[in-house]
């Protein structure tokens, strides 16, 4: 029988973490606080522009590109581009959980929905199980925390503008609750270059039906419509946007709109009544978050002190991923340190050592930049992504930011690690 490998929260981290670890043989359960799988990846879907581009090929070849090789089924457009960001693919946000929740469920892992994890039973600095709401209890050898830094309802109000009904729907299922917090390990808040607290989501879902025909034609041919505003409808929410590499003129002076399956419109929100105004939006609605015309989330609230093996600092058995890990914005972001963190949840467990990836890699420079960077005020106010702003131009910088697969896969077997993530070291081969 494998190790028991308990993840909590079922996002892009958790099912690349349920991915890892079941590959390697754990027996492993991921807990999931609401009905459905994705998180806040159920209304993002952009994949490979800029740097995502890299970070998605090292995986594949270090041996962790199974999750990539799903959503790659569930895409309706591939190698677009929209201002300042490039060879961009967009995932159906529709089919794309249920095929991620095929694919758990086809290699063995045991999904528990409805599962908000709420207590926590430590000896001494080691989890021994974890409980939800209903008091559910699961023991375990490791655990993962990748419970994200969105919400609850009182964070949204408290540091944006209220509960604007997104797809997280903390008032039917309740709010997040972080896993790490829940063993006492002080958590870090991130903060907005005017010192304030957490970032504001950064697109809203527009229903496509509620669009003019035109609109939706170009959307289905192109992926993408870019609509220019006149200067009185244009809103300047740019400074308060989690993803800073769309904290650009282009998506201020446009309204910029990708093709999800639904309509994603890459603003933090905007005022339902302008939208009216513009043509082809006569009957434009939201769907999320429903009240998309008033705000959206807030995250990066709650983020683990964790090293660059991806084990929280001060509890022996917990590893984190995704948003939990760090100012890391984006689906590969947390795909990619969720396979990290689920392969290192296995080494732990079966008493190897943990794997830190060297910065000749752009993901383990990620991994270790952003912990350095997240050291220091400046830092804190920064949010990170490979696909723009800070962490791009420094793996620019490093010559780390390159498109030749070729290449990646040469630097992923200079490096020594081929395949890494697909078997577990033999006995006494470790460095
Ligand atoms: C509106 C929006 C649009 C976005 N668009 C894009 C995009 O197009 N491309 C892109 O790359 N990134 C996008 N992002 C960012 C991206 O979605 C996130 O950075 C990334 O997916 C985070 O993944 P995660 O698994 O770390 O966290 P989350 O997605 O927040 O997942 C955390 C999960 O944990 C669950 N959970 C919380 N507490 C508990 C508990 N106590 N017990 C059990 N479960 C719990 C939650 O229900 C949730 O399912 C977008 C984000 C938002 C909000």
């Amino acid at each position: 029988m494998g190790k028991r490998i308990i993840i909590t929260g079922g996002g892009w981290a958790g099912c690349a973490a349920a991915a890892a670890a079941t590959h390697l043989g754990a027996q492993t359960t991921l807990l999931e606080r609401t009905d459905m799988l994705l998180g806040t990846g159920l209304v993002g879907g952009i994949m490979q522009n800029n740097g995502r581009f890299t970070a998605q090929e090292e995986c594949t070849a270090l041996g962790g590109g199974t999750l990539f090789q799903v959503i790659e089924k569930n895409l309706r457009h591939k190698a677009i581009h929209f201002p300042g960001h490039h060879h961009a693919s967009l995932y159906d946000v529709s089919s794309t959980p249920s095929a991620v929740r095929r694919f758990l469920e086809e290699n063995s892992v045991k999904i528990e929905y409805r599962a908000r994890i709420s207590s926590v039973e430590m000896r001494g600095n080691t989890i021994g199980s974890v409980s939800d709401d209903h008091g559910r209890t699961w023991e375990g050898d490791i655990f993962l925390d990748t419970t994200g830094t969105a919400g609850p309802m009182n964070n949204c109000t408290r540091y944006g503008t209220g509960c604007a009904m997104c797809v997280l729907r903390c008032p039917a299922f309740g709010g997040r609750v972080s896993l790490t917090a829940l063993t006492g390990i002080k958590e870090i808040q991130g903060r907005r270059a005017d010192g304030s607290i957490g970032a504001m989501s950064g697109s809203c879902k527009l229903s496509k039906e509620s669009l003019a025909p035109q609109i939706i034609e170009q959307l289905d041919r192109e992926g993408c419509v870019v609509i220019p505003l006149p200067p009185e409808l244009m809103e300047d929410h740019l400074r308060i946007k989690a993803c800073q590499q769309y904290a650009l003129g282009a998506f201020r002076q446009n309204l910029v709109l990708l093709d999800t399956g639904k309509a994603k419109l890459m603003a933090p929100y905007f005022n339902l009544q302008k939208l009216h105004c513009l043509h082809g939006f006569e009957n434009a609605r939201y769907e999320d978050p429903y009240a998309g015309g008033k705000g959206n989330s807030i995250r990066f609230l709650a983020m683990a002190p964790r090293d660059n093996a991806l084990q929280v600092q001060g509890i022996e058995n917990l590893f984190c991923a995704g948003e939990k890990a760090g100012l890391l914005v984006g689906h590969t972001e947390a795909i990619v340190t969720g396979t990290l963190a689920g392969y290192n949840a296995v080494c732990r467990a079966e008493g190897h050592k943990l794997l830190v990836l060297p910065r000749s890699l752009a993901v383990g420079e990620a991994i270790a930049f952003v912990r350095e960077q997240m050291r220091t005020p400046a830092g804190l106010a920064q949010k990170y992504t490979f696909s723009g702003s800070v962490l791009l131009e420094h793996l620019k910088q490093m010559n780390l930011y390159i498109t030749d697969i070729p290449m990646i896969r040469r630097r992923v077997q200079s490096a020594g690690l081929s395949g890494i993530f697909s078997a577990l070291p033999k006995k006494g081969t470790e460095k």
